[in-house]
């Protein structure tokens, strides 16, 4: 893998693999590389040329500073799970060459009222710093095609808008969430976990099972109680929400309906550690 920290450096890479036609496949992460980073990077592998991995804990969509501070950023074991992968080149840069004097500010106001809602309703401010980051990543790298995961699903819708509005060239292509065994969302924040509490975060999951299980019989109302009937057998797990959506609009479905498809979103923190997961239901 060809690792480039500078900005300058990677465009002109980039730019001439380009000129040879190269297809150009991009997933962005923030490291601390897990086997769900590795599907995306699999999927690119297949699809492209060329793929690109960026590694960027982008300052500005952490609303918490301790959970900044804290990410995990294990870059040599990242490098060595990229090259055992096969990923052609590494995007390293440092905050003050993406965020420099040619970083341009986001309208913000041209973004749907979907970044303030779920996750952004509980993390003022997260999107406004994805959304930011991402439109500098997608000028910079300016890929082909790009890979997100399911398991941060409302990222995806407004990754989506994103394009729509600024880069309609590329393809964008969702990847379903990848699992442990036992059905626990694999994460880079799942390190902070206690044995305990990774005994308690098996119940996101699970939640999210039963609710995709009984959604045949029972309205959005009543399986959200029993999600959370099932997760408050842990009095240890703190539920930021637990909501069944429209997977387009992003808002609550009172009753089922077959002109929309329902996702059931859940984000949670089982002690210090906060974890989201989601699940399409009907499928
Ligand atoms: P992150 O490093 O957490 O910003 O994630 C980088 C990309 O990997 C995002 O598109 C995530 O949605 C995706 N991702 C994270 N966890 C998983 C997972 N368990 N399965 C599939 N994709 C994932």
């Amino acid at each position: 893998v060809q690792i480039y920290k500078r900005v300058s450096d990677i465009s002109k890479v980039l730019e001439a693999l380009k000129r040879k036609n190269k297809l150009i496949g991009y997933v962005p992460t923030m490291g601390a590389l897990h086997q769900g980073h590795a599907s995306l990077i699999r999927k690119s592998i297949i699809d492209n040329d060329i793929t690109v991995c960026s590694i960027f804990v982008n300052p500005t969509q952490f609303n918490d500073k301790s959970d900044l501070e804290n990410y995990p950023r294990p870059i040599e074991l990242d490098i060595k799970t990229l090259m055992s992968e096969g990923c052609q080149i590494l995007f390293l840069p440092e905050v003050n060459d993406i965020y420099s004097k040619d970083f341009e500010e986001v309208d913000l106001m041209q973004f749907s009222s979907i970044r303030n809602m779920l996750e952004g309703r509980f993390r003022p401010g997260h999107f406004d710093g994805v959304i930011s980051v991402v439109k500098r990543l997608f000028d910079i790298v300016n890929p082909h095609n790009v890979y997100f995961g399911q398991k941060d699903f409302q990222q995806c819708v407004i990754i989506n808008e994103i394009i729509k509005k600024y880069f309609p060239q590329i393809s964008f292509h969702l990847c379903p969430t990848v699992r442990e065994s036992d059905g626990l969302a694999l994460s880079s924040r799942n390190v902070h976990l206690s044995i305990s509490e990774r005994q308690d975060a098996l119940k996101l999951s699970a939640a999210l099972a039963l609710i995709k299980n009984n959604c045949a019989e029972f309205e959005p109302r009543d399986l959200i109680k029993q999600g959370l009937n099932l997760i408050n057998e842990s009095n240890r797990i703190i539920v930021d929400y637990l909501e069944i959506v429209d997977s387009e609009t992003l808002i609550a479905i009172e009753k089922f309906s077959p002109n929309q498809t329902a996702i059931a979103v859940i984000a949670a923190f089982c002690g210090k550690t906060r974890l989201v997961d989601n699940m399409f239901l009907h499928q």
